[in-house]
C-alpha cells in the first residue's frame, strides 16, 4: 500500500493527461497559455495504463480521476478509460472537466466504462464566462452537462470557484439551478496554484463566505456523517434530499485525511497538490525497470509525505508547477 509516516493510506489516483487547455481560467492561467509539455515528455497511453495497473494491483488504489490540463484534448482517453476498465480489481473510474467536448464523448466514455464526471462550471451568465475562462465556450458546457447526465455519468458533480468582483454574487442563483437540473454542486476555495501567482488570501472567497452568501436563500445543516478523506463538507438543503459542498482546502485543510496520490502528465509523483519534490516514474519505465521497482520508487515517494500543506506557514512557497501542470 502507498502509506506515509503519518499512517494515512493513499487509495485515490489523480493522473493528468495533458498540461493542455482550451479555456484560460484566471485562477489557473494566464491568458497567453503556458510553455505545453513536448510530446516525447509526456507519458505513452501505454505507459499510463502500466503505472495504473500497478497502482491498483500492487498498491491498493481503489480510485482513479482522469484530469489535467483539460483531459478532454487527450487522443486517446477512451482507449485509456477502456483498460483502465478491464483491470482486475477493477477501480472506480471518473473525469474532472471543463465540460467541453462532453456532448460528443459523453456517451463513448460511458460505453468504455467511465463511473461519473465532475464538470467545472462558475458562472450562469455566458458574459461572466467569457471574463472568467476568457473564452466563449458557455453553451458547450452546459451542453457537455446534459450529455453527461442523459450517458449516465451520475452523479454529475458540479466544481465552482468563486472570484471577488466577477461571480461571487451567485452562489444561490448557481445552486437552486444544480438542484433543478439534478447536479451535485461544490463550492472550492481559490488556492495558490496559478501560473501567474495572482492569489493573495486576503482576496479570495473563503468557505465561511460561500456560507453566508447560501444562507440568504436556503437552510443549510451540516450533514451527519463526517466528510472522511472526501474533501468536501456537505450540507443539507432546505432539510433534503438535495446537499451542497464546500472543499475548503485554504481556511479548513483536510490534510490529515488525504487519500491521494498524484501523477503528472510527464510522469512525476506527487504526494501533495502543494509539493514542491516529485518523484520521477517516466526514467525508470523508460529504462526498463519492472514493476517491484517501479512500485517501490512509488511507496517511497509517499513515504515522504508531510504533515500539511504548510499554507498556513508564512514561509509557504508555491509549488513550481502551476494547477494545470500537476492535475487539478
Ligand atoms: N480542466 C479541467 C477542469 O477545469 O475541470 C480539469 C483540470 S482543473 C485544474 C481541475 C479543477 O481545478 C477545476 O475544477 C478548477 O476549477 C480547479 N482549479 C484550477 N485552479 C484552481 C485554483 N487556483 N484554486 C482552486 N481550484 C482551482
Ligand atoms: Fe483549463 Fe481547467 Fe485550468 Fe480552467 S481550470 S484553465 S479549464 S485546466
Amino acid at each position: 500500500m502507498l502509506v506515509d509516516t503519518y499512517g494515512r493510506v493513499a487509495t485515490d489516483l489523480r493522473v493528468s493527461l495533458t498540461d493542455r487547455c482550451n479555456l484560460r481560467c484566471t485562477y489557473c492561467m494566464p491568458e497567453e497559455g503556458l510553455q505545453w509539455l513536448a510530446k516525447p515528455d509526456l507519458l505513452t497511453d501505454d505507459e499510463i495504463v502500466r503505472l495504473i495497473r500497478l497502482a491498483t494491483t500492487e498498491l491498493g488504489v481503489t480510485e482513479i480521476r482522469f484530469t489535467g490540463g483539460e483531459p478532454l484534448l487527450r487522443p486517446g482517453l477512451t482507449g485509456i478509460v477502456e483498460r483502465c476498465a478491464a483491470l482486475d480489481p477493477r477501480p472506480r473510474l471518473s473525469l474532472t472537466t471543463n465540460g467541453i467536448g462532453l456532448a460528443r464523448t459523453a456517451p463513448a466514455l460511458r460505453a468504455a466504462g467511465l463511473d461519473r464526471v465532475n464538470v467545472s462550471l462558475d458562472t450562469l451568465r455566458p458574459e461572466v464566462f467569457r471574463r472568467l475562462t476568457r473564452r466563449d465556450r458557455h453553451q458547450d458546457v452546459l451542453r457537455g452537462l446534459e450529455a453527461a447526465r442523459a450517458a449516465g455519468l451520475t452523479p454529475v458533480k458540479i466544481n465552482t470557484v468563486l472570484m471577488p468582483g466577477a461571480n461571487d454574487d451567485e452562489a444561490p442563483e448557481l445552486l437552486s439551478w444544480a438542484i433543478t437540473e439534478g447536479y451535485e454542486l461544490r463550492f472550492i476555495e481559490q488556492m495558490p496554484l496559478d501560473a501567474q501567482h495572482g492569489w493573495r488570501r486576503e482576496g479570495m472567497i473563503t468557505a465561511d463566505d460561500v456560507l453566508r452568501s447560501l444562507r440568504t436563500r436556503f437552510t443549510l445543516t451540516p450533514e451527519e456523517e463526517g466528510r472522511g478523506s472526501a474533501p468536501a463538507e456537505r450540507w443539507i438543503v432546505d432539510g433534503g434530499p438535495h446537499r451542497v459542498g464546500v472543499i475548503a482546502s485554504v481556511t479548513r485543510p483536510f490534510c490529515g485525511a488525504c487519500d491521494r496520490t498524484r501523477l503528472t502528465a510527464d510522469g512525476q509523483i506527487r504526494n501533495c497538490l502543494f509539493a514542491r519534490e516529485e518523484t520521477d516514474l517516466r526514467a525508470a519505465l523508460r529504462s526498463g525497470a519492472p514493476d517491484g521497482e517501479i512500485a517501490e520508487t512509488w511507496r517511497a515517494a509517499m513515504w515522504g509525505k508531510k504533515a500539511g500543506s504548510g499554507l498556513d506557514d508564512p514561509s509557504f512557497l508555491q509549488p513550481d508547477r502551476p494547477m494545470s501542470a500537476i492535475g487539478g
